[in-house]
């Protein structure tokens, strides 16, 4: 028998991003005994990586700033992202209990405002959309509010976290680090100042330490424990067994880290992972064991391209460059296909999305996977590459040539056909227009532009997500595919997951990447992910409550 036999809680959460964290909270200050395990060393996973921003529609927030929202509003807009694949009683839970969620956070010490400057994706074209009101991200917060735990928390080190979103927007946006104030990052750095995903964590570690919630790192768990039929507690990896009376929450994030898994449930050739190397589908396997239903969103939005950035020093963590939301939406770049050829709107990632699972039956391959990103050397002048300032030379890792031609024989492109494409595309960038993909039409796209065009670029560009691409050297790096993952658990409204009978199997739970995004279906928004798992973790620990 092993030494935690006995220990016995009301609540285990098994992860520590948001989705664990938020879950944990409500389910102390409900009065709740609670355990939070994590498998890796440092707090936070995944979250720590993100912008921390937050999507709650019809928020009291935006309300007292007398930006009224409409439910009704929130409701349609969440149903047009959600393209069909969503399950109405999950859409209705996010989009109705959301505002009581934040509320009730609020209540217990989480601070969060408004981000001033960030629409709606669909600002444009999606009914229900709103440009302001809805998106929230953390105020900045002191390490020091971690208290004891203040190493324990993960920080990311290769890109800066000391900021709000709201500031990132008003310096630029994220395509143009060189007009950030380095000088306030600087020193908000040096007194351990934090912003973004990093503040959700210590926010909530410092609401749950107040309230004496016990947390435990190098603490995974691997399998579900049973009593007649109701999940009633875990196994560690280390072979311990700790009971929990109410339930386990499965907040473990996704498989991202797990190429097998990854590979097989997204069928996506060349998957590369943006998340922790800690997210390895752990959920899949403890509540596959107990017969948990899972589902995929197929046709799932949140697919970017990017690629690695090779590690700098030894125990560096994996840096993915989201290419999708930087390189991607600025002008002297396209994504071609071995054929050299383009395939959608480079500047609105989620039009390439569906291209890359097409399949070519007569070739048996993927037409546009593997592509890659092209651009030149005004491009290198103006814009950052890989995180780097823009005007630094690009990495020896990234393939260069003297004429477009001689790069598509290093990348394996087929030269003629990325000539003619680049050819084509310098003819759109003078006249302003996109004839083959309407690249810098959506509004979206064209709010994050303004920082450039500022500069006065935009006399030389017409449409300022074109540009030409014709001073050498051109570079060329190939792009890979990742993923908010499509597949996860099946629950329900209350966070309950799903057994293959079709009913809830009692006393369990799955909340964040875990489970199955049902309530957006195959949408992306930026915040859906971190607010609908706030809710949700909320939901998880009221329904314990009510039902136990
Ligand atoms: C660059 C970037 C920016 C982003 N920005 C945003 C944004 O602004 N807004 C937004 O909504 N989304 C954003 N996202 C997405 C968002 O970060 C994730 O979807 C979200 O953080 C997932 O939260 P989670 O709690 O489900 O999982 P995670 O935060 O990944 O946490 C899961 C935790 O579970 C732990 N774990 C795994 N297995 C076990 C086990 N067996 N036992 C114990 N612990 C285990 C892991 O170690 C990890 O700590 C961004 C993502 C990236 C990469």
């Amino acid at each position: 028998m092993s030494r935690e036999r006995g220990e016995a809680y009301d609540t285990i959460v098994v992860g520590s991003g948001i989705s664990g964290l938020s879950s944990a909270l409500a389910a102390t200050e409900l009065g709740q005994r609670v355990l939070l395990l994590e498998k890796a060393g440092k707090l936070g996973g995944g979250t720590c990586l993100s912008y921390g921003g937050f999507w709650i529609g019809n928020n009291h927030m935006a309300e007292q700033e007398g930006e009224a929202d409409d439910l009704e509003q929130v409701k349609t807009y969440i149903r047009f992202v959600a393209g069909g694949y969503s399950d109405e009683a999950k859409l209705t839970a996010y989009a109705e209990r959301a505002p009581e969620a934040l509320r009730f956070f609020e209540r217990c010490g989480i601070r969060l405002h408004i981000t001033r400057g960030l629409t709606d994706h669909y600002w444009d074209v999606g009914p229900g959309a709103r440009s302001s009101g809805r998106h929230l991200d953390p105020d900045l917060t002191p390490i020091a509010d971690a208290g004891a735990w203040r190493d324990k928390v993960f920080i990311p080190r290769d890109q800066p976290v000391e900021m709000t979103v709201e500031e990132v927007i008003s310096w630029g946006g994220i395509t143009d680090p060189d007009n950030w104030d380095w000088q306030i990052i600087n020193e908000r750095r040096r007194q351990g100042i934090l912003g973004r995903g990093t503040a959700v964590v210590v926010q909530f570690v410092r609401e749950l330490l107040s309230r004496g919630a016990e947390i435990r790192v190098d603490a995974g768990a691997s399998r579900l424990l049973r009593t007649d039929g109701r999940i009633a507690g875990v196994e560690l990896q280390n072979g311990g067994q700790i009971l929990a009376r109410k339930g386990v929450i499965l907040t473990t994030g996704g498989y991202d880290s797990n190429h097998e898994m990854a590979e097989h449930l997204e069928g996506l050739p060349g998957w590369l992972t943006q998340f922790p190397d800690t997210l390895t589908g752990d959920h899949l396997v403890m509540a596959g064991e107990v017969g948990a239903q899972t589902r995929t969103i197929h046709n799932n939005f949140s697919i970017f391209l990017g690629f690695h950035v090779p590690k700098e020093r030894p125990g560096d963590n994996i840096l993915f460059r989201q290419a999708s939301i930087c390189e991607m939406l600025c002008p002297h770049t396209i994504v071609v296909n071995r054929d050299g050829r383009r395939f959608g709107d480079e500047a609105y990632f989620q039009d390439l999305v569906p291209r890359l699972r097409e399949y070519d039956m007569k070739t048996r391959r993927h037409p546009n996977l593997p592509c890659f990103l092209i651009f030149d050397q005004q491009y290198a002048d103006a814009f950052s590459f890989a995180y780097r300032p823009p005007r630094t030379p690009i990495p020896e890792w990234v393939a260069r040539a003297g004429s477009v031609e001689e790069l598509a024989g290093l990348l394996g492109i087929d030269g003629a056909g990325l000539a003619a494409t680049v050819d084509r595309f310098n003819g759109f960038a003078r006249a302003g227009v996109d004839e083959d993909f309407k690249r810098g039409a959506a509004s979206w796209t064209l709010a994050s532009a303004k920082p450039w065009m500022d500069k006065g670029e935009e006399e030389q560009l017409p449409n300022p997500r074109l540009g030409t691409l014709r001073v050498p050297p051109f570079y060329g790096i190939e792009l890979h595919p990742s993923a908010f993952v499509s597949n996860g658990l099946l629950t329900d409204a209350n966070a309950q997951v799903v057994h293959q009978r079709g009913l809830p199997i009692p006393g369990l739970y799955a909340v964040g990447n875990a489970a199955a995004h049902t309530e957006y279906g195959i949408g992306y928004q930026a915040g859906f992910s971190l607010g609908s798992a706030m809710t949700f973790g909320y939901l998880a620990a009221r329904h314990m409550n009510e039902s136990n």
